[in-house]
């Protein structure tokens, strides 16, 4: 059976849509999806182009029209989210402009109510739920940590906070080649020569024990996001953020262990900035954007084409997530799309960027 999951796993790599609904307030305006097939077809339009040639029909493994439900998209993830407790390295990321609903995924709306959580909270909840249940014969400790990459730097977004201190924290700087699950390290039952393979060792690890602490450290980590967006527009649409799961596992019987990750990542916005329109900074950004967001599809296309060389050292993000694309990890990618017509461009370009990874 093992066999033939790995065999399956090689090279995996999933995509799944989501059209974002028409918001509410905004009057019910033209749709550039013209169907989506239950076999993961989509078929856009473009408004300005009569007849055949303005049709196009793009295939994923899934779409998810605007009247999806949170659990709904959830319960297509959730298969991947087990394989973490397995061992498995699990990337999950949302790639779309902004607006077109990748936080919304990922993390839900502000304030979200538990109908309206997205797949980390519900991963989370769900790998807590798993491991309590295997908890007589498989002990796991669950860390966490939360970064932002923002022009080709990455910062940590849960540190220097005085909420902090009631989660307990890793200094990783001393662990970066030890096991980091401190408690299971003092229980003396792991084995400490293993390199943590953590990909971003300075970042701060927390131990967490339940979806509350998942919850107030995500609020920690977008407050440490918004704190700075002051001085720079908007800045969250113009960095990645990524939630990163570390689960080690501990089978008390046979001694064995096992680790896995779960990479959520919230990417910037897709959209292309016009380089007549801006300067400075603002130029900066978008071409740091430009570069990671091209990366990433650089590498998801040559692990999708089984090339030999993987160019994972040409951005910080792809950097980052290097353990949790290629190999045995699974990769899942939700393409987000913004309905509206004008909107077309944009979506049409995102549609590309899948149709090349996929
Ligand atoms: P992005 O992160 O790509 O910039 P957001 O997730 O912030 O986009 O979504 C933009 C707006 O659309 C937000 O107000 C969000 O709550 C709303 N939205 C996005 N997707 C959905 C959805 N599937 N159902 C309802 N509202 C959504
Ligand atoms: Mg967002």
């Amino acid at each position: 059976k093992l066999y033939n999951e790995v065999q399956e796993l090689k090279g995996n790599i999933r995509v799944f849509c989501r059209i974002r609904p028409f918001l509410p307030g905004q009057s019910r305006r033209m749709s550039t999806i013209e169907s989506i097939g239950e076999d993961g077809e989509l078929s856009l339009v473009n408004p300005s182009k009569q007849g055949k040639d303005g049709h196009r029909v793009f295939k994923f493994n899934r779409v998810f029209g605007p009247a999806s439900s949170q659990e709904q998209v959830f319960l297509d993830t959730q298969p991947l989210i087990r394989s973490v407790l397995d061992g498995y390295n699990v990337c999950i990321f949302a790639y779309g402009q902004t607006g077109s609903g990748k936080t919304y995924t990922m993390s839900g709306p502000n304030g979200a109510s538990k109908e309206e959580w997205g797949v980390n909270y519900r991963a989370l909840n769900d790998l807590f739920l798993i491991s309590r249940n295997r908890r007589s014969t498989i002990m796991y400790e669950i860390g966490v940590q939360m970064v932002e990459i923002y022009n080709e730097q990455v910062r940590d977004l849960l540190s220097n906070n005085s909420n902090q201190k009631k989660y307990p924290s890793v200094d990783l700087t001393i662990f970066s080649h030890r096991i980091l699950f401190l408690n299971l390290h003092t229980l003396g039952v792991l084995n400490t020569s293993q390199p943590n393979g953590l990909a971003v060792p300075e970042a701060s690890m927390h131990l967490v024990n339940s979806t509350t602490d998942v919850l107030d450290l995500m609020q920690i980590g977008q407050k440490n996001r918004v704190v700075s967006a002051t001085a720079l527009n908007e800045r969250s649409s113009r960095s990645h953020s990524i939630l990163s799961v570390h689960v080690r596992g501990m089978d008390l019987e046979s001694g064995s262990s096992s680790r896995g990750s779960l990479h959520l990542v919230d990417l910037a916005g897709s959209e292309r900035v016009d380089r007549s329109e801006v300067t400075g900074d603002r130029l900066k950004e978008a071409q740091h954007i430009n570069k990671s967001l091209s990366a990433l599809g650089d590498v998801i296309f040559a692990l999708a084409q089984k090339n030999s060389h993987i160019p994972y050292r040409n951005s910080k993000l792809t950097q980052v997530l290097q353990s949790s694309l290629g190999g045995q990890a699974k990769t899942l990618m939700f393409v987000q799309l913004n309905p509206d017509v004008e909107s077309y461009s944009e979506t049409f370009s995102t549609l590309k960027f899948a149709e090349r990874v996929s």
